[in-house]
């Protein structure tokens, strides 16, 4: 498999899909051949981050990959339930793939024999008559800070696997066969349904809803579950629920200290002070500016200067001539 996409282009897992986009633009521009001539490996580096955001930069490419990955978890890393939910959408006639939709509710011997054999194991499926369930499936909404704060409707998408219309599921299991559902006793449909994001909400916030996952033909359906990732807007990320916000400061200032003006998520501006030898990537924390009244972390980064003049130019001449 190819490197991990999120990984190519050192995003969080759960970064918002503008987030990926902004982090994308940035390092196309950085690594672009044109700004690069003749540099090999730049090429090499702008072709992987071309890779990458073809995976997951558009939501429904994002979420197909997002679910192969959790069906995948569920067979490599020895605890198939870890990332438990399933949830990928069958791409044509596959029968081990529509299977793998139905993992809800089985242990790990038995998933890892119906991955190896998956015909056999379905008329092994037959005969033990345990409770069956369709799978949860797992999507990402993205809501704005402002969204959040006071709670929204936001109409989503949905696809999922509902009993097959043509033989209500009857064929599943059997050796009839369904010219609509293979067999399979479910097909994909697509419906728009509105999500409710309640007041205050944060990111990674999960919402549970109740038999909106995929069906089964002879059991009750999984749930859908809807992880809630609010955009933090450019400049700023969101790490392990905490807000980051970027703070870039001129060299002289992070070096000899000063005050500097910036823009919390709630549009203040507010002044803040950098002490003298600071250095790039330390932190300060801002009780109340962050998301819905929460803390605001600010990172120092250096400010890069798209232009100098000739005085500039000649002052930082002077500065290099003093060994700085
Ligand atoms: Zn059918």
């Amino acid at each position: 498999m190819a490197d991990n996409p999120y990984a190519v282009l050192g995003v969080p897992k759960d970064a918002t899909n503008a987030e990926i986009k902004r982090v994308y633009r940035k390092l196309a521009r950085q690594y672009h051949p044109d700004r690069n001539p003749g540099d090999a490996a730049a090429e090499e580096k702008f072709k992987s981050i071309q890779a990458a955001y073809d995976i997951i930069g558009t939501a429904e490419a994002r979420k197909e990959f997002d679910n192969q990955g959790r069906v995948q978890d569920m067979f490599g890393d020895g605890n198939p339930f870890s990332n438990f939910g399933g949830g990928g959408f069958p791409r044509g006639p596959d029968i081990g793939d529509m299977f793998s939709q139905f993992m809800g509710g089985r242990n790990q011997q038995q998933n890892q024999n119906f991955r190896s054999k998956p015909r056999e194991k379905r008329t092994q499926r037959q005969a033990t008559n345990e409770s069956q369930k369709g799978s949860d499936i797992e999507s990402g909404l993205d809501i704005t800070l402002e969204d959040a704060v006071v709670g929204t409707d936001i109409q989503f998408n949905h696809r999922r696997l509902k009993v097959c219309k043509k033989c209500n599921g009857s064929t599943f299991g059997t050796t009839k066969n369904c010219s609509e559902c293979n067999a399979s006793g479910v097909s994909t449909r697509e419906s728009t349904i509105t999500v409710k994001v309640p007041p205050g909400a944060i990111h990674g916030q999960q919402l549970r809803l109740n038999k909106m996952g995929n069906e089964h033909p002879n059991g009750e359906p999984g749930d859908l579950i809807i992880n809630i990732r609010l955009d933090a807007d450019e400049g700023r990320r969101w790490e392990n629920g905490r807000l980051i916000q970027e703070v870039a400061i001129s060299y002289t200032t992070i070096i000899l200290g000063g005050k500097i003006q910036i823009k919390t998520p709630n549009n203040e501006r507010i002044q803040i002070v950098v002490p003298p030898r600071s250095k790039i990537g330390d932190r300060r924390r801002l009780n109340g500016h962050g998301h819905d009244g929460g803390p605001l972390d600010i990172e120092f980064s250096i400010l890069e200067p798209e232009k100098l003049n000739k005085k500039q130019i000649a002052a930082l001449e002077k500065l290099k001539e003093l060994g700085l």
